[in-house]
């Protein structure tokens, strides 16, 4: 028995159950590091994990593998995830062909992004897939009953930004009835944290005069808040509403520890779980992590919950056998208790992922690296949006217009950008950052140099307190070949103790002054009764990732655009004939290096 439904109603009557999404590392020692860690959380006992699939099909091979791994070798009751726009339906077809002949019986049947304009639609066979409803028929009709399929729903309204006056879970009513009337099997829903706004959305469809919700398993979409940044970056992206009490309470210990944030962190949730299990007289039983391939939050709110509990706590002891002496200390211990499949790699290092900022500017052995988007690569903001703020450039001069302006505060986001203007210590560089620019070589990474910052700095400072914060300066921007040629004489000029740096185009030509193994620790801290911290490296790996997907945010850009229109043109020439490089100053002693050479 492997459907999701089926497990659920092995269960008694109210017990609760959770289940951890994780999603395809884009590196190598990633996708190893998080087969360990999920081979570690599988002992916490989830009911079923998901594998997220990128938007447009682009991890379809890394989803369709891992999703095999879980349930083959870790033995995991899994979900795959599965878009149906923008892409060619026999992406479609593979997968489920794939998933079954791998086993997998759980499709969670999602739209994706929003279907790109005529021009860039390529249906197939007449079959047009534009809304999660349409792949929903689709498997229904090719496979029957084989696969328990999942559908997403959103309390608090669909949003994707482009018109927050219409978000309302009402208007998206008729279409989750469309899906559930074609086949779901269970409802998942959108990350929040406004219970009384979810409690809300379950008496709704509990209520619903169709009775088609009276039983469906509804299962909230949870995210454990790891860093102060990261909750307010996804909770931004995801447009969920953070009721005050929330932001009090983490507003509270911001300023001060990374850990205070993530035990108040827990906390919220625990008691989100409490309120949602309470609230709704049990009906809503069944909570969704969304783990973000982080373990610590999870492993922690599972111990301190009174509604989910994970074995570990039950049993006592760690799987090891060690006795627990508190709480926070005992699931530590019994994570760090068993065994890693990498030797290579080290609880240290492990410890410091969850701790620590993750995303593109982490540490690449991380099974976290590289989460930017959540679902694949997008341009952050909706089309329409899109086109009020970036217009219809034509010349590379209207686009150097664009990073100025964005550096000036003029413009709230480029296509590359993570969050709404520049972070505090990206400020102190702008007058920099803005003259480069201005000479076409368009940044889309920076830092400065730091040598020794109290970790309590408002503008610099990260992890625990009574510690020290450095940094090396580093830059990253688009450049034309024909200037990297100039650029790359004098790079070659200097020794790669001095500065090191990588380079490649669109077509894979790649050029760096290192070794590939060779690795560069590029924010670093000293903190008492632990060792150095280094929560953010640069190397070869990493950088080849996001150079794949800088290049085809280019692409994403030109979809907004008529395919023979002049801004199409400028784009894909853009993309096809610039390079993109990246420069580590190694003397961060003297801040001003990396400007000099520059
Ligand atoms: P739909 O159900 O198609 O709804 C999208 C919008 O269209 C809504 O406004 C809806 O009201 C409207 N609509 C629906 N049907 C109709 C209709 N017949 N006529 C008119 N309007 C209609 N994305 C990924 O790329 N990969 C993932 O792995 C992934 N996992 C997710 C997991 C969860 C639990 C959730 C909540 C979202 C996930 N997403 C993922 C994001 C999802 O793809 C996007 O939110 C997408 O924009 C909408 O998907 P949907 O399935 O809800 O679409």
């Amino acid at each position: 028995m492997q459907k999701i439904t089926e497990k659920i109603s092995t269960l008694g009557q109210d017990e609760p159950f959770y289940s951890f999404e994780f999603f395809p590392p884009k590196t190598e020692t990633g996708v190893q590091n998080l087969v360990a860690r999920i081979r570690r959380m599988a002992q916490l006992n989830p009911l079923f994990v998901n594998i997220t699939w990128g938007a447009g099909g682009s991890t379809s091979t890394k989803s369709l593998d891992l999703a095999a791994l879980c349930y083959k070798e870790l033995g995991l009751t899994t979900c795959l995830h599965l878009t149906c726009t923008n892409m060619d339906k026999k992406v479609i077809d593979d997968a489920l062909l794939a998933a079954k002949s791998k086993g997998i019986r759980n499709i969670l049947a999602l739209r994706g992004d929003p279907p790109r304009g005529e021009e860039y639609w390529t249906p197939s066979e007449g079959q047009e897939f534009k809304h999660a409803v349409d792949l929903v028929k689709h498997i229904r009709s090719q496979y029957g009953d084989y696969f328990c399929i999942g559908v997403a729903a959103y309390p608090e309204g669909y949003a994707d930004g482009s018109n927050p006056e219409e978000q309302d879970f009402r208007l998206d009513l008729p279409y989750l009835e469309e899906k559930t009337r074609a086949g779901a099997d269970f409802i998942m829903t959108q990350l929040f944290f406004d219970t009384t706004q979810f409690v809300k959305f379950e008496n709704t469809l509990r209520e619903h005069p169709s009775g088609l919700f009276k039983s469906i398993p509804l299962i909230p979409g949870l995210l454990p808040i790891n860093t102060y940044q990261s909750f307010i970056r996804t909770a931004k992206l995801s447009h969920a509403h953070i009721p005050e009490s929330v932001l009090d309470r983490l507003n509270a210990v911001a300023s001060s520890d990374d850990e205070e944030v993530k035990q108040a962190g827990v906390d919220i949730l625990v008691s989100m779980i409490d309120q949602i299990y309470e609230k709704t007289n049990h009906r809503v039983r069944g909570f969704h992590f969304y783990t973000l391939n982080l373990e610590r939050s999870v492993a922690l709110i599972l111990d301190k919950s009174n509604v989910v509990k994970s074995p570990l706590r039950i049993a006592g002891s760690s799987p090891a056998g060690t006795a627990f002496d508190s709480a926070t200390s005992s699931i530590d211990s019994a994570l760090a208790s068993l065994k890693f499949s990498d030797p290579k790699v080290s609880m240290t290092a492990e410890a410091s992922w969850d701790d620590f900022p993750n995303g593109r500017w982490g540490d690449p052995r991380s099974p976290a690296y590289g989460e930017i988007d959540g679902y694949g690569i997008t341009l952050h903001v909706p089309a329409n949006r899109a086109l009020e703020l970036w217009g219809h450039p034509t010349e590379t001069s209207d686009i150097s217009d664009l990073f100025v302006k964005y550096l000036q505060g003029k413009l709230p986001v480029l296509p590359w950008s993570e969050e709404e203007g520049l972070s505090a210590e990206t400020k102190i560089i702008e007058s920099k950052l803005v003259a480069l620019n201005k000479q076409g070589l368009w940044t889309v990474a920076s830092q400065p140099a730091l040598n020794s910052v109290r970790s309590d700095d408002t503008v610099f400072g990260w992890g625990p307190p009574n510690g020290y914060v450095f940094q090396k300066a580093l830059i990253e921007f688009f450049v034309p070949a024909e200037t990297w040629l100039q650029l790359k004489k004098r790079l070659q000029s200097c020794s790669s103790d001095t500065l090191s740096y990588y380079a490649c185009n669109n077509q894979g030509d790649f050029f760096s002054n290192m070794n590939a193994q060779d690795v560069n620790a590029v924010t670093w801290g000293v903190f008492p009764n632990r060792e150095v911290v280094q929560p953010t490296i640069i190397e070869e790996q990493s950088f080849r990732a996001w150079a794949e997907e800088a290049f085809a945010i280019w692409t994403e850009w030109q979809h907004l655009y008529a395919k023979d229109s002049r801004t199409t043109e400028l784009l894909g020439n853009i993309r096809d004939n610039y390079f993109l490089v990246s420069i580590t100053h190694h003397d961060y002693v003297n801040t001003g290096a990396l400007w000099e050479f520059l």
